[in-house]
């Protein structure tokens, strides 16, 4: 039988039943523990009638009982779907329709929600438990909820090809879609990091501990949680992203590996203590999830001075599918950090034309993954998921870049951000790491507006530096000083700060929105 999720917590019961699986606010949770407490859970969903293949929802910050949950779902057969705290009441029950879910799991902060959430539910309104204590007397505490059970394996028959985890995109270029992740694509993240011949940066050992800071109900949370699990690592679990207290985790808890998107990353390394503190036990900082200006990455390297690795990835690829190492993070500068990096061992790269044809090397397209660890589909959305992953299992990840001789890949941007003025491709994450050096910005997102004379033309938003008031031309004159004159914008409009969803990611889509009414 072919491992699944639940097996985790088993074997790591067995190896070292005594070491910290995670950590939360003081509560620590042993593997042996944590082995116990999944089967109960799994128990608990079983008593509740829930059948294999059902789904359940979690609505919350970061919290350890959330991995508990997941791998006692694992263990009944159970599919989580987590989802964004911080959408709109409307958007949660909309994902919460649509996944169907059985039951729901909600975190002290959205509790206060619940009633707004149930009455926008139009179809059936599942029963609700709270993670944590101190919500309505009438919702069961998910603590007491999985204790009333006999701990005890359920050692309910699955198979590794079942879905486990249903991971919603971020809503970047539309709504968001259900990723069906199963537990082979799962532990092909965990294949990834054993097959460590060619990848130093990626033994982990005894000692390491993982802080999980990005939400859980992206990838970059709930995958490099289990990224952590698999290795037998300590996580320690932010409930939620706070830039003071990442430096906290840090300085205390010995933290050995970190995953931080770049906005985030960016709020840290700001910080003046991030210039205080030790970094010595920082073995590396994985980073990734949307493009990084190539300042920030250097201002990155030397204040904290440890390693870095780049990750590429996408829901609908259970995250890291290209990541670029260590030794290619020479700010000395080398063309290689401008590369996402090489394919994760297992890991097959293309680059298509529209028709579906592969490209040669160096040349631009769309990017094209083949991997143990692409999704199974998109939940209810059949056309969507033939649109995607064509029959021999080649999935198109919408994101335009290339290939180098060596086999670097080159991200460029997705092919729908991508700008067409006079006749040029323009993408915006090369703009945008050109304008982010100017002294005065603080955040860059460009977009193509439209223009009579060019079709499109560059336009730059920016938040500036606190405290200065740029001057449009000299950002357009910088510009001018790093990438061609036809890239760089031809105008300059300011605000406040930039649109992010809770991935970090620029909402560019609506930034372009006032440009375009009426014309598109
Ligand atoms: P949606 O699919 O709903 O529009 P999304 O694509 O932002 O949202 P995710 O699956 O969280 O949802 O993000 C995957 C995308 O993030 C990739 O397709 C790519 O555009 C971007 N991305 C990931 N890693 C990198 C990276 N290292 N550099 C640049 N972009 C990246
Ligand atoms: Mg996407």
């Amino acid at each position: 039988r072919m491992p699944t999720l639940g097996d985790v917590a088993r074997y790591h019961a067995q190896e070292r039943p005594d070491a910290v699986a995670f950590a939360f606010e003081g509560r620590e949770t042993r593997f042996e523990e944590l082995d116990r407490h999944t089967n109960q859970v799994a128990r608990a969903l079983i008593a509740e009638g829930l059948k294999p293949g059902d789904r359940i929802a979690y609505v919350g910050k970061n919290s350890d009982l959330y991995f508990e949950m997941l791998l006692g779902a694992a263990k009944a057969g159970v599919v989580t779907a987590p989802i964004g705290w911080r959408l709109a009441p409307a958007e949660i029950a909309y994902i919460v329709a649509d996944t169907e879910a059985k039951m729901v799991f909600v975190g002290p902060e959205l509790v206060d929600h619940v009633g707004e959430v149930s009455k926008l539910l139009d179809g059936p309104r599942p029963p609700v438990v709270a993670m944590e204590a101190g919500g309505p007397a009438d919702l069961p505490l998910f603590t007491a909820w999985r204790d009333a059970q006999d701990d005890a394996d359920p050692a309910t028959p699955l198979k590794s090809s079942d879905v486990v985890l249903q991971l919603y995109t971020s809503g970047t270029t539309g709504k968001p879609k259900g990723a069906m992740l199963t537990h082979d694509n799962l532990l092909a993240m965990r294949k990834a990091a054993a097959e460590r011949e060619p990848m130093d940066w990626n033994v982990w050992g005894p000692d390491d501990v993982s802080l999980v800071a990005m939400p859980v109900a992206h990838i970059g949370g709930t995958g490099w949680g289990l990224v952590g699990l698999f290795n037998g690592a300590k996580g320690v679990v932010a409930r939620e992203f706070d830039p003071t207290k990442v430096l906290d985790f840090i300085e205390h808890d010995r933290v050995s590996k970190m995953f931080l998107v770049p906005a985030a990353l960016q709020i840290v390394v700001r910080l003046p203590r991030a210039r205080q503190i030790d970094y010595s036990r920082l073995s590396y900082i994985l980073y990734g999830a949307a493009p990084i200006p190539l300042d920030l990455l250097r201002e990155s390297i030397e204040v904290f001075g440890c390693g870095f690795v780049q990750q590429y990835g996408m829901t609908e690829t259970t995250g890291t599918v290209v990541y670029l190492p260590p030794e290619d993070h020479d700010p000395a500068g080398n063309k290689r950090m401008r590369s996402a990096g090489l394919p994760m061992p297992g890991v097959e790269l293309r680059i298509l034309d529209e028709a579906g044809g592969v490209l040669p090397a160096n040349t631009v397209g769309e990017i094209a993954v083949r991997s143990g660890s692409n999704m199974a589909g998109y939940w209810k959305l059949d056309a969507a998921t033939a649109a995607t992953i064509d029959a021999d299992g080649w999935l198109r990840t919408g994101d335009a870049g290339y290939l180098d001789e060596d086999g670097y890949l080159f991200i460029h941007d997705r092919v729908k951000d991508m700008i067409v003025s006079g006749g040029e491709n323009i993408y915006p994450a090369e703009v945008e790491s050109a304008v982010y050096g100017h002294p005065h910005v603080a955040e860059v997102a460009v977009i193509g507006v439209p223009d009579d004379k060019w079709g499109e033309a560059v336009k730059a938003v920016v938040a500036p530096r606190p405290g200065v008031t740029p001057d449009p031309d000299d950002i357009i004159a910088f510009a001018r000083t790093r990438i061609a004159h036809f890239k760089a914008p031809k105008s300059v409009d300011f605000v406040e700060a930039l649109p992010r969803n809770a991935s970090g990611k620029i909402l560019r889509r609506q930034l372009r929105e006032p440009y375009w009414v009426g014309r598109e």
